[in-house]
């Protein structure tokens, strides 16, 4: 058994995966962080992985003992096994292996979320025959890896600077992809655009799509959404040329009403984008919590 742990940029998950890959157990938290300072910020994050893998562990009932590693995704810039740069959250080098290390007694291993769910999709999901792709994981940002063969890079797609003196990223540049194109952009921007209350859920907006009761409204700002999500992609796959985009994180979770639209507007890009093809992250947004767990 192995622990995997995704520190996302809204949320942790934790999950135990069995040695050949499966999810058998899974408890998230939905997490504020920007509310927290950095100094309080690192104690409460592993306050509240302590919790949410005690509560996976009785659950099950196993021991901690048997558990062989624990693997954590961090959407930041790690190196050797620590937290250099992890902006969404204003933590910079932080030794968090180190310290569960010391607690727990088990290898702790911590690399990039995106990492992590694209080592997960190669393996067990829909990038397993392909020789060069790019996955983007959507959700609060926008995470992103590419594969070439049997090696997978980070990749910075999410701060492509889409627009020049754009809105403001919490990486200190302006016009950066991901606060154009991501999930919680998209979430956030349809709240806004329907007049709903702020802590409307993903699982009511997908309620309020599928009734399509503001019809006209939600198809604009669905183009406008997908739009510049393409204008993201083009510039992605003009540079890289890879045979396939996987899509994953949140984006897989409102499939029904971006995947299908956004494979048919790229189909009027076909010549920027030449012959690159979409998929979806078959792992969904469990991908993250799986490939923590992958070497
Ligand atoms: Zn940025």
């Amino acid at each position: 058994m192995k622990i995997g742990i995704d520190l996302g940029g809204s949320h942790i998950a934790v999950g135990m995966i069995t040695e050949q890959g499966k999810l058998i157990a899974k408890k998230e938290e939905n997490i504020n962080f920007i509310k927290y300072n950095e100094k309080d910020l690192k104690p409460f994050i592993r306050d509240r992985i302590q919790s949410l893998m005690n509560v996976v562990l009785k659950e099950l009932q196993i021991p901690i003992f048997t558990v062989k590693t624990i693997g954590i995704g961090v959407p930041g810039i790690i190196q050797e096994n620590k937290i250099q740069t992890c902006t969404k959250y204003h933590i910079f080098h932080w030794d968090l292996a180190k310290e569960l290390e010391e607690q727990y007694h088990i290898p702790v291993k911590i690399q990039n979320d995106a990492i992590c769910a694209a080592k997960a999709e190669k393996k067990y999901g829909n990038l397993q025959e392909v020789k060069k792709a790019v996955f983007l994981c959507l959700g609060t940002g926008i995470g992103g890896a590419t594969i070439v063969e049997d090696t997978i890079l980070p990749s910075e797609y999410g701060h492509l600077i889409l627009q020049e003196g754009g809105r403001k990223c919490h990486c200190g540049k302006k016009g950066c992809f991901e606060t154009y194109s991501s999930m919680k952009v998209f979430k956030n921007g349809l709240i806004e655009k329907l007049q709903l209350k702020e802590t409307t859920s993903s699982e009511q907006l997908l309620e309020i799509l599928e009734k399509q009761s503001n019809k006209g409204e939600i198809n604009t700002y669905l183009e406008e959404y997908l739009d510049t999500l393409l204008a993201g992609i083009v510039i992605i796959a003009k540079m890289v040329k890879p045979e396939l985009i996987c899509l994953g994180g949140s984006f897989v979770y409102f499939e029904k009403f971006l995947y299908h639209r956004l494979q048919e507007k790229a189909l009027e890009k076909k010549q920027e984008i030449g012959e690159t093809k979409f998929t979806l992250a078959k792992l969904g947004n469990t991908a993250g919590i799986i490939g923590a767990t992958l070497e």
